[in-house]
């Protein structure tokens, strides 16, 4: 848990009067006109702008942005100091991840008929090219396209855009209504970081969501994943662009294949190999052992969360304007007297606050820790952005096809199901990495420990990728080709279910 700033709001109180309304609880029926959605391309729009940490009383009034709406798609729930393009990396993957892996396999798809048909000019290097970029045009603007189909954009609530931030009155209100507009979304979106529990505002619209009967989905998105996943496929996408420009160099003669394994070859290249791995296996290893470090706090905060202990704006400005001087009012009393209605009873006057607690650290507890317990990603988000890459070989196996040296016709078909799985090898390989090494580095310098994880990680990938490339390259056999592609697959299935059976972070 961060520090916890005990609220001094007994002493500093304003005067309600002043603010032309009285302390009451939060209303849970929002007016009509007060329930406002933002389309989601908007809401992203300059990388994440609206994203950046406020600067109180010098908001810009970006309300403008926002209009109102009956339902909304999905209510932002995030903490301020956390960094924006952490938070917009984590939106991407969450609403476009998955439309930009089916628009790269549809490209891929209609690349390898036209390469089939010979009517795709530039050939092979075309039609993967274009698969990437369609995967990162879809990744990065997919809510803009959206909007240019002239489809239904994606409606989300974000406070800044969504609260007037200049009329005291109308963001009094604005807040005032905010159990009530999240009674209107469909589902909370927490972008995490460890600063989140500590947050009142955050653990407010979580309660505003947990008090339903039927609780509404919730998805939580720790943005420290959502970063790793992406660099790793970006680390995928560079290692298949690799594979296919060597591929191409053995196949057009460029490239001699080796008559035999000299000792000198097996040196030379097994070490140019190894370093180059090394290096870029360094940067996720490190984000990762943080991530999993975050991780472990996370437990730690929801087990020991305490509503009291959380913080907020106003009581550490100690509740005054800090560009004119006016009194603000405390929006801990406000939170307070809501959990009251919704947890409370007649007995003891600090039971619904206890009540609440429990809550998070039971209910929620469990539910979260069974989406991000095992320190994986959700598998979705994990083959849309490190299965996806691979897809880029296809236009260039077709091309393949009729190849002198390609041993028979299907071969690179059955081949190419070896890149998604060596991908996942790798990103298995990484979590375990990570696992390990966040519970090392409690004991162990972080130079050493990230230097350790790194040499395990370039030993443990090629351990599988290797033998699986000398066994086909020695017997040249579609038999043996196709039994080591099942049972590669095999492995990475087994792998995968072991570690999304593990429910808690254990380092
Ligand atoms: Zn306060």
């Amino acid at each position: 848990m961060g520090e916890n700033r005990q609220c001094p709001h007994e002493e500093t109180l304003p005067d309600p009067q002043q603010s032309r309304h009285s302390i009451t609880s939060l209303s849970s029926v929002a007016k009509t006109e007060l329930v406002r959605g933002v389309p989601l391309d908007l809401c992203l729009q300059n990388w994440g702008v609206h994203f950046r940490a406020p600067h109180v009383g010098k908001e810009v009034d970006n309300f403008g942005l926002s209009h109102p709406a009956e339902h909304i798609d999905a209510f932002l729930s995030h903490d301020w100091r956390t960094s924006r393009f952490s938070k917009t990396i984590a939106l991407f993957l969450i609403f476009n991840s998955l439309p930009a892996c089916f628009a790269a396999c549809l490209t891929s798809l209609l690349a390898s008929g036209m390469i089939a048909l010979d009517s795709l000019p530039g050939s092979w290097i075309t039609g993967s090219a274009a698969t990437h970029a369609v995967f990162y045009l879809v990744f990065f603007f997919g809510q803009r396209l959206r909007r240019l189909a002239c489809l239904k954009p994606t409606l989300v609530f974000l406070d800044r855009l969504c609260i007037a931030q200049n009329d005291e009155e109308l963001k009094q209100e604005g807040v005032r209504n905010l159990a009530g507009i999240l009674a209107r979304s469909r589902k909370l979106v927490i972008l995490w970081s460890p600063r989140y529990f500590t947050r009142l505002w955050c653990t407010f619209e979580l309660a505003t969501f947990l008090k339903e009967e039927n609780v509404k989905p919730i998805q939580f998105m720790p943005t420290a994943m959502a970063l790793l996943l992406w660099s790793a496929s970006l680390v995928v996408t560079i290692g298949v662009s690799v594979y296919q420009s060597v591929t191409y160099r053995t196949q057009a003669g460029i490239l001699e294949e080796p008559a035999g394994w000299s000792l000198n070859s097996i040196l030379i290249n097994g070490s140019a190999m190894y370093i180059s791995m090394f290096l870029v296996m360094a940067a996720p290893i490190y984000f990762g052992i943080q991530h999993m470090r975050d991780l472990l706090k996370l437990e730690q905060q929801m087990t020991g969360f305490s509503i009291k202990a959380s913080e907020c704006t106003c009581c550490v400005l100690n509740h005054r304007n800090p560009v004119t001087g006016e009194p603000l009012l405390c929006d801990r009393e406000l939170v307070f007297q809501t959990l009251k209605r919704w947890y409370g009873t007649d007995t003891g006057s600090d039971d619904h606050l206890d009540r609440f607690d429990g809550v998070v650290r039971e209910r929620l507890r469990r539910s979260v820790l069974r989406v991000v317990g095992s320190g994986a990603p959700p598998l979705r988000y994990l083959l849309a952005m490190v299965g996806t890459p691979s897809v880029a070989v296809w236009p260039q196996y077709v091309y393949l096809r009729n190849s002198e040296k390609a041993w028979f016709a299907t071969k690179w078909l059955i081949d190419f199901w070896k890149l998604p799985a060596v991908a996942l090898w790798a990103f298995w390989v990484l979590v375990a990495c990570w696992r390990t090494g966040a519970a090392v580095s409690r004991h162990c310098p972080m130079w050493m420990v990230l230097a350790g994880m790194d040499l395990m990680a370039c030993f443990l990938v090629p351990a599988v990728w290797v033998p699986y490339e000398v066994l086909n390259e020695r017997y040249r056999d579609p038999v043996v080709l196709t039994i080591s592609v099942v049972l590669f697959w095999a492995l990475i299935v087994v792998m995968y279910g072991l570690l999304y059976k593990q429910k808690k972070c254990r380092v």
